[in-house]
């Protein structure tokens, strides 16, 4: 690395450090008062339509009784970027969902994007850090030396580790959303894949307030759960 001081050595390793962003780009208008419009139609029950008071007595009445079916009439989109492939992996199997995922066959890292690797807390509190981040480094020159060697993209990137960021694009009806949040933000599931859907269930709990009131968010443990309604 020529000529460089450990703090300048430790900038650059710092330079591949992920944080995780999550954006929501879609989601179908009066989300709550579609489900409610389809569900009426079920009883024919239009006269009662009466909103909010009807959407909100409908909806946790629906919920209650495990009618959810009716929650598939809705749906959302969310891009996150920033979280690993380890992350990606556990999400992409919910099979209910749609995923889009950035390719490693096709965009190259430091020409198309930059390289990037999530550091998880319980490393960068020890002096495994700086390995785990040179190591990561290490692996990313040699890719890029072997893709200038005209190795292909495809086969290069087996030398990336777990931790090297994809962008992704989810979408899913309100229900597989309730059952990915249920199963996900959940105290025993996996830290990143829990604090990336915990920042998707506070987003859903702004825009469809009445279908997701019952996770409790408990800031603590940075989880959720499903409370009795
Ligand atoms: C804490 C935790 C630990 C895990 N550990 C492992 C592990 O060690 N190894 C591993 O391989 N996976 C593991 N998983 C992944 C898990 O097995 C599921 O693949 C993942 O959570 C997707 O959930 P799902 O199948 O319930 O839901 P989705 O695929 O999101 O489907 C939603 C719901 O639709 C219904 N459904 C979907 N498809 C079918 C079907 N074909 N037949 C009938 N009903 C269907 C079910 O009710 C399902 O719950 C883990 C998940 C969690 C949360």
């Amino acid at each position: 690395m020529g000529n460089v001081n450990i703090n300048q050595v430790s900038e650059m390793l710092e330079k591949i450090v992920a944080k995780p962003s999550v954006e929501l780009m879609s989601i179908t208008p009066n989300a709550e008062q579609v489900i409610e419009l389809a569900c009426r139609t079920c009883y024919l029950s239009f006269h009662r339509y009466d909103p909010p008071s009807s959407t909100e007595e409908l909806i946790k009445k629906v919920i209650r009784k495990g009618h959810h079916s009716v929650l598939e009439h809705a749906m959302a989109t969310f891009r996150i970027k920033g979280g690993s492939r380890v992350f990606t992996h556990e999400l992409v199997r919910h099979r209910l969902m749609s995923p889009s995922q950035e390719s490693q066959r096709y965009v190259e890292y430091g020409k198309v994007r930059n390289y990037d690797v999530v550091l998880p807390m319980t490393i960068e509190q020890t002096e495994f850090k700086s390995r785990y981040l040179e190591l990561a480094t290490e692996c990313e020159r040699l890719y890029s030396e072997m893709v200038k060697a005209d190795i292909p993209k495809e086969d290069a990137r087996y030398i990336l580790p777990n931790g090297t960021t994809s962008e992704i694009v989810i979408s899913a009806n309100f229900r597989e959303f309730r059952h990915i949040f249920q199963v996900r933000c959940h105290p025993r599931a996996h830290w990143e894949i829990r604090n990336i859907c915990l920042i998707m269930l506070e987003v859903m709990k702004k825009e469809a307030s009445i279908v997701f009131h019952d996770f409790h968010i408990d800031r603590e443990t940075n989880s959720a759960s499903l409370i009795e309604s």
